[in-house]
């Protein structure tokens, strides 16, 4: 109920934020979205958001190494980390956006949860765990949620939740109940929802 209530109002783009010194106030809790380019973070967040293209930002050129705020209507910044993974990337690039994700995942004491979006016809994969492994060390509490549920069979379903579980043993920061989604079919949305919602 209370997801559902959160969701009901408005979430607006608020900025996209390039360096530590431009994070908004921390005022309020936030949470953040993670995962490999492609994964489906911003069919995700567009799912929860009810809106068609608010996250379609980070995913223009230009924009992907930002961290982009949204604002909720009474409740927490919704936060959509840059994709990782991309093979093409040059080696600065990929440094600088490291040490900002290093930073801010340390450095964020309001940040509550970090949603590591796993595609489900992939599972974890080893640039996956290395972030994993960097939230760790952060000490900050993330959740799997594994994307694109409808694109693969029940079977495979076990057998990628099966897999996770195995992963997520040697995280200590991992949260250990796993979200299963698809933006597609709108599973798992309210109850991700409800989960941010009842962060405190
Ligand atoms: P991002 O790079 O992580 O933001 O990924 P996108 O949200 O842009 O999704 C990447 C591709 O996967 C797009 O072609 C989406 O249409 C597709 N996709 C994302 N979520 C789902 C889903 O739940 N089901 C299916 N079938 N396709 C999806």
């Amino acid at each position: 109920e209370r997801g559902r209530l959160l969701f009901a109002a408005p979430v607006d783009f608020l900025k996209g934020v390039v360096a530590m010194s431009g994070l908004p106030p921390a005022d309020r809790l936030e949470v953040c979205f993670a995962g490999r380019s492609n994964v489906g973070k911003s069919s995700l967040i567009n799912a929860l958001t009810n809106r068609k293209n608010l996250a379609r930002a980070s995913n223009t050129p230009g924009r992907t190494q930002e961290i982009n705020y949204f604002t909720t209507q009474d409740g927490p910044y919704l936060v959509d980390l840059p994709g990782y993974g991309f093979a093409q990337a040059p080696v600065a690039v990929v440094a600088k956006w490291q040490a900002l994700l290093k930073s801010y995942l340390s450095g964020r004491a309001t940040l509550r949860r970090v949603f590591v979006l796993i595609d489900s016809r992939h599972g974890i994969k080893a640039v996956d765990d290395e972030i994993l492994t960097l939230l760790d060390r952060s000490a900050v509490t993330f959740q799997v949620v594994l994307t694109k549920l409808d694109k693969i069979n029940l079977k495979d379903r076990e057998k990628v939740i099966e897999q996770v579980k195995t992963a997520l043993q040697k995280h200590p920061a991992a949260y250990p109940e796993i979200v299963i989604t698809s933006s597609e079919k709108g599973e798992g949305i309210e109850t991700l929802r409800a989960i941010i919602a009842n962060l405190e």
